[in-house]
């Protein structure tokens, strides 16, 4: 009887050993797979993109995306996004598809999403151009989830992919994150694809409504924007420059193209447990100071300080706040902290006071100290009289002693021309 226990409890002990085993060696190849995330969800192993060319269906009926004059964003993103498929399909261990390669065809966000997930995509990457409210902004940015994996994935691909951008001579406004009210990623389409454990990103490639980005976009000495003047090269370059950035993401190389990325380095990011929140707060300083004012130009310098993000843009006021200028670009270096020169030429200095607004990476604005410069324009000018007044008496001294001497010198001369004479008499 205690013999068969003990050949039960063996049979036991040796089952238990093999569970155990097994158990560790799939817990080990599971971490092996983690450890080494090998791009490739198709059966191919090849890497799986998804480019969406954002908004579409016909026109007034549906979706058109950013609009200015005869340029509709929907018909502009088509062209970029069959671009980078073309150029992107020139690579080697990729498939490529587009969510819809019509911009008349009208398709949820949620729609989209779920193709990016029937295909098994790595990567959603959503074309965009941008507008703004008061038409004053310019220049790239990047939104990228705000979460993870999700947010390590967006912003080394952004990271590369605005380094690809600056090329064009664009303003580089940044890579960034928006989170709604509810704690969710804000973007649906950054949303949707999070929710299915896919990396997505909307690259707003720069504003159609803004004079110094539609160069990019127009074909110049245009009249009118219609659709036939879009700038089709550029925006081809655009998707061109698009496909690159995804090309050195996942380091693919091109037998076609003749490149080879597979030894690419990306940005090294820390993977956030939270969400990471834009930069809500205004810049912590902003403080200008004249350095020179003549009749009708200034130069000053302006220092600005955003801790949490940079500056990207300033703008000025000669009347005290009431009116700006357009918004200037403050310096390419996106460093927290930084001072920068100005001069105004041509400007009226007498109109009134001199104000300096500086807008954050995520457009939070702080306003600087005033300088009076009309104060300081009637100060420089009653100084100007006095200066006047005390130069005037110094002529007068000068002018009195000259007398003196002339007065002296013909003295002299009559009294040398009086002893002469008595001599010559003599
Ligand atoms: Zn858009």
């Amino acid at each position: 009887m205690r013999i068969f226990i003990n050949q039960v409890n063996n049979g036991l002990k040796i089952k238990t050993l093999i569970l155990r085993y097994i158990l560790i060696i799939v817990i080990m190849l599971i971490g092996l797979n983690y450890g080494n995330k090998v791009y490739g969800a198709d059966e191919n192993g090849n890497v799986v993109v998804v480019i969406d060319p954002g908004h579409g269906g016909l026109r007034g009926e549906s979706d058109d995306g950013a609009i200015n004059g005869n340029i509709v964003e929907r018909h502009i993103n088509m062209i970029v996004a069959k671009a980078m498929y073309e150029e992107l399909s020139k690579y080697n261990g990729i498939k490529v598809y587009l969510t819809h390669d019509s911009e008349d065809v009208s398709m949820s966000l949620r729609a989209r999403s779920e193709f990016a997930k029937s295909v098994n995509a790595d990567f959603l990457f959503s074309i965009h151009f941008n507008a703004s409210e008061l038409h004053s902004k310019y220049g790239s940015e990047v939104w990228i989830p705000s979460i993870g994996s999700y947010y390590v994935a967006g912003y080394q691909f952004a990271d590369i992919e605005l380094n690809e951008l600056s090329q064009m001579g664009l303003l580089i406004r940044g890579i960034k994150t928006r989170i709604g009210d509810d704690g969710d990623e804000y973007y649906g389409i950054i949303r949707e694809n999070e929710w299915r454990g896919i990396n997505a990103v909307i690259i707003e490639h720069c504003y159609v409504d803004n004079k110094e980005d539609r160069r990019y976009i127009v074909n110049e000495n245009t009249e009118n924007d219609n659709a036939e003047n879009v700038n089709i090269e550029n925006l081809e370059k655009f998707g061109k420059l698009d496909a690159t950035a995804v090309a050195k993401y996942f380091g693919l190389k091109s037998t076609e193209l003749g490149v080879d990325y597979s030894d690419y380095k990306k940005l090294d990011v820390a993977e956030p447990q939270e969400r990471v929140y834009p930069d809500n707060t205004p810049p912590e300083k902003c403080s200008i100071y004249l350095k020179y004012i003549g009749n009708n130009s200034i130069t000053f310098s302006v220092s600005a300080k955003d801790s949490d993000s940079y500056i990207n843009y300033y703008s000025y006021s000669l009347d005290g706040g009431k009116t700006f200028s357009e918004l200037k670009i403050w310096n390419d270096k996106r460093s927290s902290e930084d001072t920068i020169e100005v001069t105004l030429s041509d400007i009226n200095v007498d109109i009134g006071n001199l104000i300096v607004r500086v807008y954050n990476r995520d457009d939070v604005s702080s306003d600087s100290n005033i300088i009076e410069l009309n104060g300081i324009m009637k100060q420089k000018s009653d100084k100007t009289d006095s200066d006047n007044r005390s130069s005037e008496a110094k002529s007068f001294v000068k002018d009195n002693r000259n007398t003196f001497i002339g007065m002296a010198l013909i003295v002299c001369g009559i009294i040398i021309t009086f002893i002469c004479m008595k001599k010559c008499r003599r």
